[in-house]
């Protein structure tokens, strides 16, 4: 809307209303249309039936006359049996005739409304009842009058011949001649209901759908230019206040480095630190909205993706030096360095994250883990980056860990104000890892610290040619590692290991003294001792 108008016209009310009838049209067509099918069905079905009966009957009267004809000239012992066919077979053909006469207005055998001058199923009830009169009298005859002379037993034989067969067939014939033109009448209404349910649809789609289409359309191609206006008025935005923003930096520098008193230089400080969110905030709505815009673009290349993380722990390690933290990179020897992907993105998601758990993190360690899985699900993507970041920091409530990729999320408003941040670092880090085709995900112990792992498809991936010559240069040395904090340990055996040495390993100077010890008097040597400084107790300098 702009000032209280919508910014695009809407279609007039009259075409909602005129839509809305012609609806009804077609819905009022649909229900005729379905009315019909069920009359033609049934119909159909009741077509079939008559047939089979007027078949039925036709066949009856074959076998009676034919077993008539039996009659009069069997033995006298297999007359009896034979009068028993006739009488059941008399039974059945009464039967079908009740069957297929059951409606008195019309006195045809196949219950239709004979009209025209062909009249003929008429005499066919005639011909039929006359028929059923002449073989119960036949019934009625004592085996010893039965001849082919008898008049009824010569009339019975004589019947079909004379005519009732042909008036059968006939009357068949013309029935389904009436049934067709029956089919026809419906079959037309249908295809006239059909027909006019279709040209609405078409009026409809025409008076309505199609202004509706145009005006969603229009709205959408207007949305896309607003959203594209708002993204470059952000961009300038952003790029116009960074402008200033590097003025404030470099005299805040300079004036740090000027002579101050404690107080001015605290005030100085707040200054510096309120200029660097601020650049932060600036360049997290930027991305974001970039991506929003669908203006971030992939740019990859090949690179070595262990100098990268390299370099991003080194950018964030005065941070983490700031709050007594070990900051760890677990890159296991034998995964290739060299990748094909977009460095600048990766190394944004990784910064986003390993900032986050080094911001949420004030005792222990965080942990960057590397590791490149070869796989042939994916024609060209046989390689997969996933990267772990493992902190031992505050960790998220679990209600809260489904909402923590949604933009502006901050878990606790209290804690992360004193933490500062925008709570749109996560969301940008999901949209990124998404525009690489990627997965995201968390888990978390409050208290107890979290893990946040993403994945990626990568198309290529090599060894670097360095490593494999650190190959077996230790063979045969024995070390010692000692460190207080368990995964540095680790970390120093994996490598050395992956060298060729073989590792001691010590939590403490103690513990270091008295293996020191042990080794001496088991007579073996060791060849090189690897020392953490700062350790409980003694530090390694005292070892
Ligand atoms: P922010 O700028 O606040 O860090 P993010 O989107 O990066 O925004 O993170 C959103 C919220 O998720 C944070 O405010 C914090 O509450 C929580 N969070 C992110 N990473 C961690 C972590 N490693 N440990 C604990 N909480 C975290």
């Amino acid at each position: 809307m702009v000032d209280g108008k919508p910014l695009i016209a809407p279609p007039r009310q009259h075409v909602f209303a005129s839509y809305r009838n012609v609806l009804l049209l077609v819905v009022a067509s649909i229900v005729v249309m379905a009315v019909l099918g069920g009359l033609l069905v049934s119909e159909h079905v009741k077509a079939v039936e008559y047939d089979y009966l007027a078949d039925h009957e036709t066949l009856l009267v074959q076998r009676v006359t034919f077993l008539t004809q039996r009659l009069a000239t069997a033995e006298p012992s297999e007359r009896n049996s034979i009068l028993q066919k006739i009488r059941s077979y008399l039974t059945e053909m009464e039967k079908i005739y009740g069957v297929l006469s059951t409606n008195g207005n019309h006195d045809t055998l196949l219950n239709l409304p004979i009209v025209g001058e062909d009249s003929a199923p008429l005499q066919i009830s005639v011909q039929i009842k006359n028929f059923f009169q002449i073989a119960h009298k036949v019934l009625g005859l004592t085996p010893d009058q039965i001849s082919l002379q008898q008049p009824d037993v010569a009339a019975l034989i004589a019947g079909p011949e004379a005519g009732l067969m042909q008036a059968l067939e006939k009357a068949d014939e013309l029935r389904t001649e009436q049934m067709d033109d029956y089919f026809y009448v419906l079959y037309g209404v249908l295809g006239l209901t059909a027909f006019f349910a279709i040209m609405m649809l078409g009026i409809a789609n025409t008076l309505m759908l199609r202004p509706a289409m145009n005006y969603v359309m229009r709205a959408q191609q207007r949305l896309n230019e607003l959203n594209q206006l708002k993204g470059d008025f952000l961009a300038n935005m952003s790029h116009e206040i960074r402008t200033p923003m590097n003025g404030i930096f470099g005299m805040t520098e300079l004036l740090r480095d000027s002579e101050l008193n404690p107080r001015q230089h605290h005030y100085v400080k707040t200054l510096q630190n309120s200029a660097d969110h601020l650049l932060g905030l600036i360049n997290d709505i930027l991305d974001f909205t970039k991506i929003g815009a669908g203006h971030m673009k992939l740019d990859p290349v090949r690179f070595d993706l262990r100098k990268t993380s390299e370099e991003v722990l080194e950018l964030l390690s005065t941070r983490a030096r700031e709050k007594n933290l070990e900051l760890l990179l677990h890159y296991p020897p034998g995964t290739p360095h060299i990748i094909f992907a977009d460095p600048g993105r990766i190394r944004q998601v990784l910064f986003n994250l390993i900032g986050n758990a080094i911001k949420f993190t004030d005792k222990g360690y965080v942990m960057l883990h590397i590791d490149l899985r070869h796989e042939g699900k994916e024609l060209d993507c046989q390689w997969w980056l996933r990267a772990r970041i493992e902190d031992t920091g505050i960790g998220i409530p679990e209600d809260k860990v489904h909402m923590l990729f949604e933009k502006f999320m901050q878990v606790e408003s209290g804690s992360t104000r004193a933490r500062q941040g925008t709570g749109l670092g996560l969301a940008i880090s999901r949209d990124l890892v998404h525009l690489m085709d990627g997965t995201i995900s968390v888990e978390s112990k409050p208290g107890k610290g979290t893990t946040f792992t993403w994945e990626i498809p990568i198309s290529e991936a090599s060894e670097p040619e360095a490593s494999i010559s650190h190959i077996g240069v230790l063979e045969g040395r024995r070390i010692l590692i000692v460190d207080d904090l368990e995964p540095n340990r680790y970390l120093f055996k994996e490598t050395l290991t992956a060298a060729g040495a073989e590792c001691l390993l010590a939590e403490n100077v103690g513990e270091a003294l008295s293996l020191l010890d042990y080794e001496d008097h088991c007579g073996r040597k060791i060849d090189a001792l690897m020392t953490d400084y700062l350790m409980p107790n003694k530090n390694g300098l005292q070892l």
